[in-house]
């Protein structure tokens, strides 16, 4: 599930926002303060974050300028002014899109699947190339494997694990998780099909099964890739 941040003082509004992205299948977090929002932000960084332009502690364009530092994560901004020119700076300072106050939730949601398909279409393009972590490297293109050179033989839903959770590395992924974002019908399928698929890539992947170094056990919670 694709996690989004709302950077937004106003309550009834983030509560609406929030309300229709989870209802889309968005995992939201909402703040109410710029500089706090920036802070979180800095640490763990969302699939996409929506922020409103005049903020207490930090305005939405300085939070843009800081974020684009530092990430090319996709950012939408929230304006109530009616200017042009507002619009025209949060663009160039970087922001993928803008939504002018009021506006309705559904046209947001719109918007933010239009921003996300775009970032990930980016993504593909950028990842066309190998992705490469010293022994271990994984061609998305050939969806071949190789471990210190040599071959590895994975099936289909294999190399779907290893190449989504090698896109997020150190994020943790629940089994739920995985189940929907690789086999995509999660509530049809038992999570230890996850447990499952995850022993045989170990068995292909690592060189002790038992003590993984790149697919890494976080317990009571799911899985994760260490590059
Ligand atoms: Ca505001």
């Amino acid at each position: 599930m694709l996690k989004i941040v709302v950077v937004e003082d106003e309550p009834s509004i983030s509560e609406v926002i929030s309300l229709y992205l989870r209802r889309a299948g968005y995992i939201v977090s909402c703040y109410s303060d710029g500089l706090v929002a920036l802070d979180s932000l800095t640490s763990q960084l969302p699939d996409l974050i929506i922020l409103d332009v005049m903020l207490p502690g930090m305005d939405g364009f300085a939070l843009v300028r800081n974020l684009r530092d530092q990430s090319d994560v996709p950012i939408i901004l929230l304006t109530s002014r009616k200017e042009e020119s507002d619009r025209i700076a949060g663009l160039e300072l970087g922001a993928d899109d803008y939504v002018v106050k009021p506006f309705s939730p559904q046209e947001l949601v719109s918007r933010v699947r239009a921003v996300l398909r775009r970032a990930r279409s980016i993504t593909s393009i950028t990842n066309e190339g190998i992705l490469d972590f010293g022994d271990l490297s994984i061609n998305p293109q050939t969806r071949e494997v190789s471990i210190h050179g040599k071959p590895i033989i994975l099936t289909a839903k294999e190399f779907d694990l290893l190449h989504y959770m090698a896109l997020h590395p150190r994020q943790v992924f629940t089994r739920d998780q995985l189940l929907e974002n690789i086999w995509g019908y999660s509530h049809y399928i038992d999570p230890g099909t996850v447990t499952v698929h995850m022993r045989r890539l170990r068995e292909k992947i690592e060189k002790d099964p038992t003590s993984p170094v790149y697919i890494i056990t976080v317990w009571g919670i799911g899985y994760k890739f260490e590059p």
